[in-house]
Parts: C-alpha cells; sequence; structure tokens
C-alpha cells in the first residue's frame, strides 16, 4: 500500500478523530507524498528537522511537537508551531509564553501527562497536573487545549485500555472544573500506530500515527 492508500484509510476510520502523521526521520518524498493524499497534520520530535521540514515543505502545513523538548530550543519553534503535545514543566509552559510574546502569537499546548507503567522522566502526574493548571492562569500567550499521554509498551491490551481511560478521566475532571481562559480542554491526544483503535474507543481526538503510514524508521 502506498502512502496515499494508508492515509486515505486512516481518515476513513478515524473522522472525526484527528490524524497527526508523525513524519519523524522520514524524507521529505515522503512528507510530499502524504502532503499530496490531503495530510496537513504532521508530527515531529526534534526541533532542527521540524524547522528545516518547515522551511522546505508548504506553509498550510500545521507542525506539531511530539516528544521532549528543551527549553532552550522553543524560540526556533515559536514562529510557525501549530500545538505542542509535551508539556510537562512550568519552566517549559513559561518559555513557551515568553517566545510567544516575541513572535506575537499565542501557541497552543498539550499538557504530557505520565500514564504509563515504565519509569519515565517525562510527563506530569495528578497532583503536577493540577498545579501546572493553576501557575498556567496569568499567561497571556499559552492556550491549553488538551493532554497526551503515551500508553505502555506493552503486549497487554487491557492495561493500555486502563491507562487511557485514567487519561480520559483526568481529561473529563479538568474539563468539568472552573479554570482560566487560557485553559479549553477539547483535545486528548493519545494513540500511536499500535495502539490507536484502543484510543479511539477510549475517547482520543488526535492519534499520532508514525510507521502505520511511512513505515518503519532508519533511526529512533
Ligand atoms: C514516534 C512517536 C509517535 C508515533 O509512533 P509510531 O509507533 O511510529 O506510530 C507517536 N507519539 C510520539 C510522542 C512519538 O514520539
Amino acid at each position: 500500500m502506498s502512502i496515499k492508500n494508508r492515509i486515505d484509510a486512516f481518515k476513513a476510520e478515524l473522522t472525526p478523530c484527528q490524524l497527526i502523521a508523525v513524519s519523524k526521520t522520514q524524507p521529505l518524498p515522503a512528507l510530499w507524498e502524504a502532503y499530496e493524499a490531503g495530510q496537513r497534520l504532521f508530527g515531529e520530535n526534534k526541533v532542527q528537522e521540524m524547522v528545516a521540514k518547515y522551511e522546505a515543505l508548504p506553509k498550510d502545513i500545521e507542525w506539531h511537537l511530539l516528544g521532549h523538548l528543551q527549553t532552550n530550543k522553543v524560540k526556533y519553534i515559536a514562529p510557525f508551531v501549530s500545538l505542542i503535545h509535551s508539556v510537562d514543566s512550568l519552566k517549559l509552559l513559561l518559555e513557551i509564553d515568553k517566545q510567544g510574546k516575541k513572535s506575537k502569537r499565542i501557541i497552543s499546548c498539550l499538557l504530557q501527562i505520565h500514564i504509563a507503567q515504565e519509569e519515565t522522566k517525562f510527563g506530569l502526574n495528578e497532583v503536577e497536573l493540577l498545579d501546572l493548571v493553576k501557575q498556567a492562569s496569568p499567561l497571556s500567550n499559552v492556550r491549553i487545549i488538551g493532554l497526551m499521554g503515551m500508553a505502555s509498551l506493552t503486549e497487554n491490551n487491557q492495561q493500555i485500555r486502563q491507562e487511557f481511560q485514567h487519561l480520559k478521566k483526568l481529561f473529563d475532571t479538568l474539563k468539568g472544573m472552573e479554570l482560566s481562559t487560557n485553559i479549553h480542554m477539547t483535545e486528548l491526544s493519545m494513540g500511536m500506530s499500535s495502539d490507536y483503535s484502543i484510543a479511539l474507543q477510549e475517547g482520543s481526538t488526535m492519534v499520532r500515527i508514525g510507521t502505520a503510514i511511512f513505515g518503519n524508521r532508519s533511526t529512533p
């Protein structure tokens, strides 16, 4: 199957959930093929690579930053990034706000929640999430529009499902809270190539699919 066929099939299956085509490490011709198939949302995890691809490709693409973002690199993507999925500290959020001001933009962000069993230093727990939501309220150049999470790397679908359910519950809790005007909980970014169908059943609004569209990555 071609990239176009895969994108068409995903869109048919996912709508109205949004498809982020995760194009990290993929060469420009692969992105062009996706673009020509009508794909406009692309996800990258390295700042330098995202900037280079942004410069090379049409300007109606919406670029999503996935994965850990270093504070000192925010300035390179602030002028054009469409959504940052991986905000997990006040320090990072403050820098995004500062760079948003400089670019005269309000930058949309998701807060990344740690839902998997694996130990990782990325992602917020529940207490940190509530703290960060409070601390975000005075920031005028960021808009928090939802949550992102990655389930455990496991064959155990029941466990993956429970982790997504946990994230959905946090999302619904925040949605029901009186929060400041720069926080609108509308997006729930969960699901990748291996677990997107479970994520879809559990209320995902954005799935991030790489290898199932583009094939295997040459480098991790
Ligand atoms: C690479 C990546 C994906 C896509 O993973 P696939 O297994 O290739 O679909 C999704 N989300 C994040 C945060 C990633 O880094």
